[in-house]
């Protein structure tokens, strides 16, 4: 057997034995509260659809509507001949929402954080990272070339500490305005101060925190109340509470334009499907004008946490509808999310190399297609398979 496959095979060898394999699962439903998976339905926590949009009537119906003028598939890049009306619709939709010059659509995050890092730095610049960031902006930062300093999670001083030892022209600063497998936010008008100050740029990837907070959700540049000055690079998804596919980078003309020109993962792939642009922009509707889908969501999260306090069930600091349980031990919550499936309960236990060794977490997602009684059964359950040993006085 070649070298190559013979590692490949230990490394997978090693996995198993450490609990760590990962299994795909199959859905036989759309994305929603309740889901079906075989001739099983569950209870669903574990998607990032936090408004319910994913299977939502009005994105299906725009959708099925471009067919008619656009056809399926977008055919060519966005520098060739895939750019259609409706990707510049929403790019337009989109600045505005984010009150930035301009917004160009990605094929995913993964992309976006690639790129973006990519055309903005190069060797001799420093990029500084927040050690929780998602995989996507740490492997943009390592294609970038620039050196990467990572400072302890939402460690300002630490931060301040790893700008001032380098001499670096060029600096940026990256994070997760959520972050993904804790809920919590950074800090992002302190980073925004200190980004000012020491002459660097700041990028939030808003993943986690677009359509979902600010007054109008749109995101953490509204809830922190942060200007394209202050935060002059916006990254957000349209696959999670937007429920559709892709994703944009908001900021200057200049910043925009540098990504069309210069971003490899923007020019050397193929234009998302316009009728996911279609989608996104029936998604936009729906956050713009109805409000009370995201305040279902914040009463559902008050209401969760309030119990789920009172159990003694090991909640993180997390103001988001992320509310991941802390249990440590990886078998332990691949163990107790295994239970819980067996009563009807659907949620992810996360574990290394995801999240850190020993901070296995069950992930816990609400959503504003659940309703009480659904988050009631989930503490029910929870109190039932949550061992004593992890729980808060
Ligand atoms: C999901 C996610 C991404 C990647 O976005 P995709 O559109 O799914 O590729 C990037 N950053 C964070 C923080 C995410 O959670």
């Amino acid at each position: 057997m070649s070298v190559l496959l013979h590692r490949l095979n230990q490394k997978l060898e090693e996995r198993r034995e450490q609990q760590l394999y990962r299994k795909r699962l199959n859905l036989d439903s759309p994305q929603g509260a309740e889901i079906q998976m075989g001739d099983k339905t569950l209870l669903n926590f574990s998607s990032n659809d936090y408004l319910g949009l994913a299977n939502h009537p009005a994105l299906i119906a725009r959708a099925k509507h471009s067919f008619e003028q656009f056809g399926f598939g977008a055919g060519a890049s966005h520098l060739v001949c895939g750019h259609s009306d409706l990707h510049g619709e929403l790019e337009r939709r989109l600045a505005e929402f984010t009150a930035r010059d301009r917004a160009l659509c990605f094929s995913s995050g993964f992309a976006a954080n690639l790129a973006v890092q990519q055309v903005l730095l190069a060797k001799g610049d420093a990029v500084f990272h927040d050690r929780l960031n998602h995989a996507s902006l740490l492997d943009g930062a390592q294609l970038s070339g620039a050196r990467l300093l990572r400072f302890s999670h939402n460690d300002v001083s630490h931060l301040q500490q790893r700008l001032n030892s380098t001499t670096a022209a060029g600096k940026l600063i990256a994070v997760d305005a959520v972050y993904s497998m804790d809920g919590d936010l950074a800090p992002l008008k302190r980073l925004a101060d200190i980004a000012r100050e020491d002459g660097a740029l700041l990028l939030a990837d808003d993943a986690h925190g677009f359509a979902v907070l600010g007054e109008h959700g749109a995101g953490s540049a509204e809830y922190w109340g942060l200007s394209q000055d202050e935060l002059p690079i916006l990254m957000g998804t349209l696959g999670k509470a937007m429920g559709s596919y892709g994703a944009f980078i908001a900021g200057s003309e200049a910043l925009i334009e540098g990504l069309i020109q210069f971003a490899r993962p923007y020019i050397y792939t193929t234009a998302l499907p316009p009728s996911v642009a279609a989608a996104s922009l029936a998604a936009l509707d729906i956050v713009q004008g109805e409000p009370e889908r995201r305040r279902k969501l914040m009463d559902l999260i008050a209401y969760f946490r309030a119990r789920a306090r009172d159990l003694g069930l090991p909640l993180m600091s997390s103001p988001t509808a992320i509310q991941p349980l802390l249990l440590g031990d990886a078998g332990l919550a691949l163990d107790t999310a295994n239970a819980l499936r067996k009563h009807g309960i659907f949620l992810a236990a996360i574990r290394p190399p995801t999240v850190p060794q020993n901070s296995a977490r069950l992930r816990i997602t609400l959503t504003a297609a659940h309703e009480r009684a659904h988050v009631d059964h989930l503490l029910n359950m929870l109190d039932q398979n949550v061992p004593d040993s992890v729980r808060q006085q």
